[in-house]
């Protein structure tokens, strides 16, 4: 689509970041495919544009992330995933079994949404939340 592309073009641009086939490569995975790992868009881009490293991969997630672009989640014990969804303070749902992760918005809003019991005079501007359990999936397959 001629109008996404110019769109992309536009959001490298708004965040000071040249405009690369890489780059709008792997901006185009990420938004198609949020909370894709670095290994999971990199076989994207790879299948769109051909011959691509998994260097150059990784430096346009940092590039872009570092830009504001995307947002990175890291899991404990998974690969960093990532997304497109920045403008919000949204968390995640995640499935212990099958991994797959899923947004699900804040009740609060507005960031940190979780206070704390004693912020030790930390000027304390988020809280990190991921809710672990089971998808509804897996818990059906196992529920036979
Ligand atoms: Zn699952
Ligand atoms: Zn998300
Ligand atoms: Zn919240």
């Amino acid at each position: 689509m001629p109008g996404e592309l110019i769109d992309n073009h536009a959001v490298l641009r708004r965040h000071g970041l040249h405009v690369t086939a890489q780059r709008l490569a792997v901006l185009r995975a990420v938004s198609d495919g949020p909370h894709r790992t670095a290994d999971d868009i990199y076989k994207v881009v790879r299948a769109e544009i051909g011959a691509i490293s998994h260097q150059a991969v990784y430096d346009a997630l940092a590039a872009l992330t570092d830009k504001g672009v995307f947002r990175r989640i890291q899991p404990a014990g998974s690969s960093a995933r990532y997304e497109n969804r920045v403008g919000d303070n949204h968390h995640h749902l995640i499935c212990r079994q099958c991994g797959r992760m899923v947004d699900v918005d804040c009740a609060v809003g507005d960031t940190p949404c979780l206070t704390a019991g004693d912020d030790s005079g930390y000027e304390i501007d988020e809280a990190e939340v991921i809710y672990w359990g089971r998808c509804p999936q897996c818990a059906a397959a196992t529920s036979v």
